[in-house]
């Protein structure tokens, strides 16, 4: 059995890190933790707090810090976490970044990697207010760059429903990017501290994204 992977995927929101987290775990079979989606989630819940949350995430504002850090710890603790993971959308703020460094030594593993997708504003903009996903199997798609196949027909399930994300709309775009900048951006340079930082160009393919990736991890053709 191989070593397990702890890896952090990180870079603006649409830089595609969803999209890569799933191949990678589709590759070597590690578990793939999206803070985004375990909220968006509780957000679909009728409670105080996923009726709080569902406001938040429409504004694109941050949850806190404490409730995000709680969820990841005890996420990681679980079976399917033991063989590694690819964390995506997480650390988003120094503090995250910090508090991922003191539960990896509580529970006494390391991290092996974190890799930033760098993909400039323009292209962003672009990617989120084109995608949409199948609401049945959560295959990604794009109005321009990855239409289906056959139109309106999922290509690898079939199904015939389609969802965007309530925060994929301009003005929210806008506000997550001014996030990012100001609260994600610093958790870069403190993982080039701690010797773990890769950057690459996800400008391309996704195809030639996933190769770089691959590469940086030294995983097997
Ligand atoms: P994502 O699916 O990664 O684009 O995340 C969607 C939204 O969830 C973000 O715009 C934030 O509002 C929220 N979110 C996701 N991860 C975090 C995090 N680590 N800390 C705070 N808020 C988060």
């Amino acid at each position: 059995m191989q070593k397990p992977l702890r890896i952090v995927l990180t870079g603006a929101p649409g830089c595609g890190k969803g999209t890569q987290a799933r191949i990678l775990r589709d590759r070597i079979g590690i578990c793939h933790l999206s803070t985004g989606e375990m909220l968006r989630a509780y957000a679909l819940k009728d409670t105080p707090l996923g009726r709080e949350l569902k406001a938040s995430l429409e504004r694109g504002e941050f949850a806190t810090d404490e409730m995000i850090v709680d969820m990841v710890s005890s996420r990681i603790d679980e079976e399917d976490c033991q063989n590694g993971f690819i964390l995506d959308g997480f650390p988003r703020t120094l503090p995250q970044a910090e508090a991922l460094e003191d539960i990896v030594k509580q529970k006494n593993i390391s991290l092996d990697a974190a890799i930033e997708i760098q993909v400039p504003d323009e292209i962003i903009m672009e990617r989120i207010l084109g995608r949409y996903t199948c609401a049945v199997c959560g295959e990604g798609y794009h109005d321009k760059n990855r239409k289906p196949k056959i139109y309106g027909v999922c290509d690898k399930c079939g199904a015939t429903e389609f969802v965007r994300r309530a925060d994929d709309n301009r003005q929210t775009v806008k506000n997550r990017l001014i996030n990012y900048r100001q609260l994600t951006y610093p958790t870069i340079s403190y993982f080039e501290r701690l010797g773990l930082l890769h950057c690459v160009d996800g400008t391309g393919s996704i195809e030639a994204t996933a190769k770089k990736i691959a590469d940086i991890l030294g995983l097997a053709k």
